[in-house]
C-alpha cells in the first residue's frame, strides 16, 4: 500500500502524549457555578471557569436571551453587512462604548474573531507589531495573519520594548503594540500607562486585549484602562463577551473612524454570521448588571484577597498576580498533571496548564464573586494537604491592587 498520506496524525498524536502535553474537553452538567458536575462524576468546587462575575447562570441573563431568541429567532441568518443585524447587535454596541468611555464599539462573534479580524486589518506586510511574549494565541495569529513583521518583547519589559521601538520602529509604515491587559494565563497586568508613553513618543498604535479585565478591574468595572485611568485616551480596546458578562463574541472599542474602517476591512466580521441575538441580549444585560451592582466586583475582590493572604501563608510558590488569576507554580508538566488530579480527588476542579499555551507548567485557579468565604477556605485546606510538604523558598506575592 501506498504511504498514507494521514498516517503523521497519530504519530504526531503519540508526540503529544510522551511530552504530557496531551488534552481532551471535560463535560460539565448544569448552570455555571462555584461547584458542577464534571465528567458525569461527582460534583467539584470550581475554581476553573471565567465566569468572574457569576453572570452566566444568571436569571436576568437567561431571561433576556430567552425574551430574545423569541423575538428574533434563534439564528441571525446572514453577516452583519447583509440580512445579520438586528437593532440589539447595534444597541449592544452602544452600550460597549459607553461602559468603555469610546466613541463606538464592534462586536465579533468571538474574542478570538475580534482579535484575528481586527489585527490583520489594522496592519499588513509594509509593517511592524510589537507583541508581548505572553500575549494570547489570538494575538500571536492576528499580528501572524498580518503579514506584519512581528517583533517580540520580553514579558511586560518596557526596557526591552522601548530599546526595540528605537532600533525599528522607523523601518516600516505603520506599527502595533498589542498586548493583554490581564495576562490570561499568569494574572498579572500590563503596565498600560508606560505602554501609552512608548506608543505616543514612537508614533505606534496600542491595542490591549481586556479580555480578563472587563468587569474585574476598574471602578465601573471597565477594565484595565479604567483601573489605570486612562479609559478616555486614544488606543484600541479589545475585550470578549464571553468572560466576565457570561455571554458569547468579542468587541474592539475605540475611535468612530476606528470601527468604520474595521466595518469595512476586518474579514472575520465581514464575512462571518452576525453572533446569535439570544448572546446579544445576554451580553446587553450582563453590562447592565457589571455597572449597576458593584458589590458582585467588591466580592470577588474580597475573594481574590482572601486566596492570595491564604495562599501566602502556606508557603505554596504562585506567580505574581494581580487579577483573580492566580497560578500555582509546577516544576513541570507531569507534576502539574499529578497535583491536578489530586485536587480533583479532593474534590476541587482547577486545571494543569502546560506547554505550549505557556512557557512554564502551572496549576490555574480562578475566582469568582460566586464563591462563598467557605468554599474558598476549602480550596486552601485542599492545597495545603497536597501541596503543603512540597514547599520551598520563594519570592513574596505581588500586592493585590484593587
Ligand atoms: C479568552 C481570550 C480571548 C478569546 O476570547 P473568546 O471570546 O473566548 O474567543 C482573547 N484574548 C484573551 C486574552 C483571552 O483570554
Amino acid at each position: 500500500m501506498a504511504n498514507d498520506p494521514y498516517g503523521w496524525l497519530d504519530k504526531s498524536l503519540q508526540t503529544l502524549h510522551r511530552a504530557d502535553w496531551y488534552r481532551t474537553p471535560r463535560t460539565l452538567h448544569g448552570r455555571p457555578g462555584p461547584s458542577m458536575t464534571v465528567d458525569g462524576g461527582r460534583s467539584l468546587l470550581n475554581f476553573a471557569s471565567n465566569d468572574y462575575l457569576g453572570l452566566a447562570g444568571d436569571e436576568r441573563l437567561i431571561a433576556a436571551a430567552v425574551a430574545a431568541t423569541h423575538t428574533y429567532g434563534t439564528g441571525s441568518t446572514g453577516s452583519r453587512l447583509l440580512t445579520g443585524q438586528r437593532p440589539l447587535h447595534r444597541e449592544l454596541e452602544r452600550a460597549i462604548a459607553t461602559f468603555k468611555q469610546t466613541e463606538d464599539a464592534i462586536v465579533f462573534s468571538s474574542g478570538y474573531l475580534a482579535n484575528l479580524g481586527s489585527i490583520a486589518a489594522l496592519v499588513g506586510p509594509r509593517d511592524l507589531v510589537f507583541s508581548d511574549r505572553y500575549n494570547h494565541s489570538s494575538l500571536k495569529n492576528g499580528a501572524r495573519l498580518s503579514g506584519a513583521t512581528v517583533a517580540e518583547y520580553r514579558h511586560n519589559d518596557m526596557a526591552d520594548l522601548a530599546v526595540q521601538l528605537a532600533d525599528k520602529r522607523t523601518n516600516y509604515r505603520r506599527c502595533l503594540i498589542v498586548t493583554d491587559s490581564v495576562f490570561s494565563m499568569d494574572g498579572d497586568l500590563c503596565p498600560l500607562l508606560e505602554l501609552l508613553k512608548l506608543a505616543t513618543v514612537h508614533g505606534t498604535m496600542l491595542m490591549v486585549d481586556e479580555a480578563h479585565g472587563t468587569g474585574v478591574l476598574g471602578a465601573t468595572g471597565a477594565g484595565c484602562a479604567e483601573h489605570f485611568g486612562c479609559a478616555g485616551r486614544e488606543f484600541i480596546q479589545m475585550g470578549t463577551l464571553s468572560k466576565a458578562l457570561g455571554s458569547l463574541g468579542g468587541y474592539i472599542a475605540g475611535s468612530a473612524v476606528l470601527v468604520d474602517y474595521l466595518r469595512n476591512r476586518a474579514a472575520s466580521w465581514i464575512y462571518t454570521t452576525a453572533p446569535t441575538p439570544a448572546d446579544m441580549a445576554a451580553a446587553l444585560e450582563a453590562i447592565a448588571i457589571v455597572q449597576r451592582e458593584p458589590e458582585r466586583r467588591a466580592r470577588l475582590w474580597q475573594n481574590v484577597a482572601q486566596l492570595k493572604s491564604g495562599l501566602a501563608a502556606t508557603g505554596i510558590p504562585t506567580l505574581p498576580s494581580e487579577s483573580p488569576i492566580l497560578c500555582i507554580e509546577c516544576p513541570g508538566p507531569t507534576a502539574a498533571l499529578t497535583r491536578a488530579n489530586k485536587l480533583q480527588a479532593a474534590g476541587i476542579f482547577a486545571p494543569a496548564v502546560r506547554p505550549p499555551t505557556v512557557p512554564t507548567s502551572r496549576i490555574r485557579l480562578t475566582l469568582s464573586a460566586s464563591h462563598t468565604p467557605e468554599q474558598i477556605q476549602q480550596l486552601l485546606e485542599v492545597l495545603q494537604a497536597a501541596f503543603g510538604s512540597e514547599r520551598r523558598d520563594r519570592q513574596p506575592v505581588d500586592r493585590c491592587l484593587s
